[in-house]
């Protein structure tokens, strides 16, 4: 097979519908066969189902250091968006190309992909890592198991970039997004009778209340990260409850998330919010109902990127060419950094497309975003090749 372009894989990653709730194995199949022809060492990490794999993929040396690339195979779902073209079949329209997951992120993954063909194996002294993920879009549910198990395989690479759209402009830090499901178990009883029984809802309102609370105090607490609202976040996104006005409700359950700023320990709200439960909440609302509790669970957790003090892998990335100046940055997204730096890599989110056309009806990318996107890859490549 003749090498293919950037845009020829794109093509082809775009005609997987790869959305999170469905299995992205066609995608990962066609990728491990296309790497096999560079002598890759590939291992796939799969969800519990086995119907989703990450993989991870060795070329070059086994020795420390190198770099890795990094995206997520998932796309959003197209459901309810009013698309002018095919969502999963690359089209140019005045010059961009249109189609699910052009932008967000398989644009990343075509590029090192086709650059692999000039990419020349026996000069490297360094290892080139690949990583394509799955579930990114659904709270970054894939990551963790791949790079424990790239870290138990293979030796600790130098650095790490993920390539979500940020118009090849370079990411240093980004929040935590933290997702909890908050059941609340009362007593149903007559309403006119509130001292037989326990009710959930009003018990729900006294720990949102709270929540609401906590995320007007950070306000207050505004830093100079860079993120867009410079300060963490609360929100409260679903609740139900309840069967009727003149009966106590036995039940009320509500999802509800915080963004937490780059610097800021994520355990820090969850655990005031325990605090207030067992000691304001749980107490009252066992008055009369000793068997009221109040359970809550972590749906997703996605760690920050922290700025890094050292800004190896940033110093690095903004002398590649490609990569637009105007400096480092935060956001408000969130990517799978967090998981890279984690485990000791110094790691950055940058990469083509722009983040506007992310989840959008009519995604497109700009092919001149590739052409830069390749030239940053084929400068990762000279960093792995032998100092001459
Ligand atoms: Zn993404």
């Amino acid at each position: 097979m003749s090498s293919l372009t950037s845009r020829e894989i794109l093509t082809r990653l775009v005609a997987f519908p790869t959305v999170s709730r469905d299995s992205n194995l066609s995608l990962i199949d066609w990728v491990e066969e296309y790497l096999g022809r560079f002598g890759a060492r590939c291992r796939r990490t799969w969800n519990a189902e086995e119907t989703k794999a990450n993989l991870f993929a060795a070329i070059g040396p086994d020795a420390p250091g190198g770099v890795v690339l990094s995206g997520h195979t998932d796309v959003v779902p197209i459901d309810g968006q009013d698309w002018h073209t095919d969502p999963f079949e690359l089209t140019e329209r005045d010059g961009l190309l249109y189609g699910r997951g052009s932008a967000d992120m398989k644009g990343f993954a075509a590029v090192f992909l086709s650059r692999l063909a000039s990419l020349n194996i026996a000069a490297m002294d360094k290892p080139l890592y690949l990583a394509l993920s799955y579930d990114e879009e659904v709270g970054c549910l894939g990551i963790d198991r791949m790079v424990d198990d790239a870290l138990a395989n293979f030796a600790r690479p130098d650095f790490a970039i993920i390539g979500e759209p940020t118009s090849m402009q370079i990411v240093r830090a980004h929040k935590s997004i933290n997702v909890f499901r908050t059941v609340v178990t009362g007593q149903a009883a007559h309403s006119s009778q509130p001292h037989r029984g326990a009710g959930a809802i009003l018990a729900a309102g006294r720990i949102i209340e709270h929540l609401d609370a906590i995320g007007r105090s950070r306000r207050a607490e505004a830093g100079d990260s860079g993120c867009e609202p410079p300060w963490t976040t609360v929100q409260v996104g679903t609740i139900q409850g309840g069967t009727a006005v003149n009966i106590l409700p036995a039940h009320c359950e509500f999802l509800w998330e915080y963004r937490g700023l780059p610097g800021e320990d994520p355990e820090v709200i969850i655990d005031a919010m325990q605090t207030f439960i067992d000691e304001k909440v749980l107490p009252d609302l066992r008055e009369f109902a000793p068997g009221a509790s109040v359970e809550t669970t972590p749906i997703a957790r996605v760690p920050p990127l922290l700025p890094d003090p050292e800004a190896k892998a940033e110093q690095w990335v903004q002398r590649l060419r490609g990569v637009r100046d105007g400096g480092s940055g935060a956001v408000s997204f969130a990517t799978e950094a967090g998981s890279f730096q984690r485990a000791g890599i110094s790691t950055v989110v940058c990469g083509p497309g722009s983040i506007d056309q992310a989840h959008q009806p009519n995604e497109f990318i700009d092919p001149a975003e590739l052409e830069r996107c390749e030239a940053m890859v084929d400068d990762v490549f000279a960093y792995l090749y032998r100092a001459s």
